[in-house]
C-alpha cells in the first residue's frame, strides 16, 4: 500500500454544484477512502453518464471520464477490461442509472463485473432543474408531476440483491464517516458493488432534505444484521415501502462472494489486455470474412 493524502486527489478546478448540495460529501467521502486505501491516481479511474452527480470525475485526480446520459456502466466494464489491474469507480445519479441507464445496470450486475456503482439518489433530475425521477417519493409534487407522483419509486436495492449484485449498500450524504467507511467496504470487494446515496439536492427536492433523512435514518449494524442473509436483505430492502418512508435503513444490506466476470476471462488472466504487445496480433482472417 502506498501513501495518499487526501489533498492529493484535490484539483484546482471549481465546482458547479449547488451550495449545500450533498454532492460535496459524496466526492469527499470517495477520496478520503481513496486515500486510506492507499490506491493512487494513476490506478483509480472515475466514470460517469450525465448529470449534476456526473460531474464528479472532474473534481478528483484521477484518470475520470464522463460519458453519456445511463452510459458510464458499460463504459467502465470496458476500462475493466482493457486494464483489470484498475480501481474502477461508476458514479451517476437516479434517473442516470436507474431510469435511461437501467438496462446496463441489470447485466452489469449479473455478470459481476468487479466495480464500484455509487448512485447519487436525490430522488429527483437535478440538472434539468426538478422533474420526477425513478425514485421520487408517490405524492411528490414536481414540475412533471403537478398532482403529485403517482408511480410507484423504482426500488434499487431489492432490484440489486435479485439482479446478481454481490455487495448491495445504502448511505447517507449527511454522515460522511458511515459514508467513507462502505465507501472503502464496496471498493475492496471484489464483484460488483452498489452504493445508493440518500442525496440531499437542496435546490429542487424540498422533500428529502437532510432533516427528513436525518430524522428516518438508522444503521443496519446497530441491529445486528447479517449481510449474508439474502431473504432478510431484501425485507430490509423493502422497509421504506412498508413503513412509508418512516424507517430508512443504511449500511451493508447485502454481500456475497462469486468469481468475478474478469476473472473467467483466460486471456488476461496472467496480465492486463492494455499490457499485452498488439503487434502479435494477427487479424487478417477477420478483414477476409468482412470482404
Ligand atoms: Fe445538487 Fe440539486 Fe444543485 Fe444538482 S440541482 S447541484 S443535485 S442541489
Ligand atoms: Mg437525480
Amino acid at each position: 500500500m502506498i501513501m495518499v493524502a487526501i489533498a492529493d486527489y484535490n484539483v484546482k478546478e471549481k465546482s458547479q454544484w449547488c451550495p449545500g448540495c450533498g454532492n460535496f460529501a459524496i466526492v469527499g467521502a470517495l477520496k478520503g477512502a481513496l486515500a486510506d486505501l492507499g490506491i493512487a491516481q494513476h490506478d483509480a479511474v472515475i466514470v460517469s453518464g450525465i448529470g449534476c452527480s456526473s460531474k464528479l470525475p472532474h473534481y478528483v485526480n484521477t484518470y475520470g471520464f464522463e460519458s453519456l446520459h445511463g452510459r458510464g456502466l458499460p463504459v467502465a466494464s470496458g476500462i475493466k477490461l482493457a486494464n483489470d489491474r484498475l480501481t474502477v469507480v461508476d458514479v451517476g445519479g437516479d434517473g442516470d442509472g436507474y431510469g435511461i441507464g437501467s438496462g446496463h445496470f441489470l447485466h452489469i450486475m449479473r455478470r459481476n463485473y468487479d466495480l464500484t456503482y455509487i448512485v447519487h439518489d436525490n430522488q429527483i433530475y437535478g440538472l434539468t432543474t426538478g422533474q420526477a425521477s425513478p425514485t421520487s417519493q408517490l405524492g411528490m409534487k414536481t414540475k412533471t408531476t403537478p398532482h403529485g407522483v403517482v408511480e410507484m419509486p423504482f426500488n434499487p436495492l431489492s432490484t440489486a440483491i435479485n439482479g446478481g449484485a454481490t455487495f448491495v449498500a445504502r448511505v447517507f450524504a449527511g454522515d460522511i464517516a458511515h459514508m467513507k467507511d462502505v465507501f472503502k467496504q464496496a471498493i475492496t470487494h471484489k464483484g460488483f458493488a452498489l452504493v445508493d446515496v440518500f442525496q440531499p439536492c437542496v435546490t429542487f427536492n424540498k422533500l428529502n432534505t437532510y432533516d427528513f433523512f436525518t430524522k428516518r435514518v438508522y444503521k443496519l449494524d446497530a441491529e445486528g444484521h447479517d449481510p449474508g442473509d439474502r431473504m432478510k436483505a431484501l425485507e430490509k430492502a423493502y422497509e421504506q415501502v412498508k413503513t412509508n418512508y418512516e424507517r430508512l435503513p443504511v449500511g451493508v444490506f447485502y454481500k456475497e462472494e462469486r468469481p468475478t466476470y474478469e476473472s473467467t476471462l483466460p486471456q488476461i488472466k496472467d496480465k492486463a489486455l492494455a499490457e499485452q504487445p498488439l503487434n502479435a496480433i494477427d487479424i487478417s482472417a477477420a478483414y477476409a470474412d468482412m470482404e
